[in-house]
C-alpha cells in the first residue's frame, strides 16, 4: 500500500486503507486521528465519487488524488486529473 495515503475525511496520513483477507472480502481500517472509517470510497459505486465530485465535497478529491491511484499509473492519474478539472470547471457553470 502507498505510504502516501491519507485520510479523506481529516487528511490524517494513513499507512493501510484496508486489510484484504481473501478476494472480495476487504475490512476497512479506521483514522489514527478522527477514528473514523480511513476511506469509505474504497467500496463505493464509481458513480457515487463522480457524483460527490460534482457536489464538491473535499473528500471526493482527496480520496481521487490521494487514494486511489499508485505512482505508477501517473499517466492515468494526470488524465484523471483532466476529468476532475472538467467536472469543476462544468459544476461552476
Ligand atoms: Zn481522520
Amino acid at each position: 500500500m502507498d505510504p502516501n495515503n491519507l485520510d479523506p475525511n481529516c487528511g490524517f496520513p494513513i499507512k493501510t486503507l484496508y486489510i484484504q483477507y481473501s478476494p472480495g472480502n476487504i475490512r476497512l481500517m479506521r483514522c489514527g486521528k478522527c477514528k473514523a472509517v480511513a476511506d469509505e470510497y474504497i467500496e463505493c459505486e464509481l458513480m457515487i465519487l463522480v457524483i460527490d465530485l460534482i457536489l464538491h465535497k473535499p473528500k471526493a478529491f482527496r480520496h481521487l488524488f490521494y487514494n486511489m491511484f499508485s505512482k505508477e499509473t501517473v499517466n492515468f492519474e494526470v488524465q484523471f486529473h483532466s476529468l476532475t478539472f472538467a467536472i469543476v470547471k462544468l459544476g461552476s457553470t
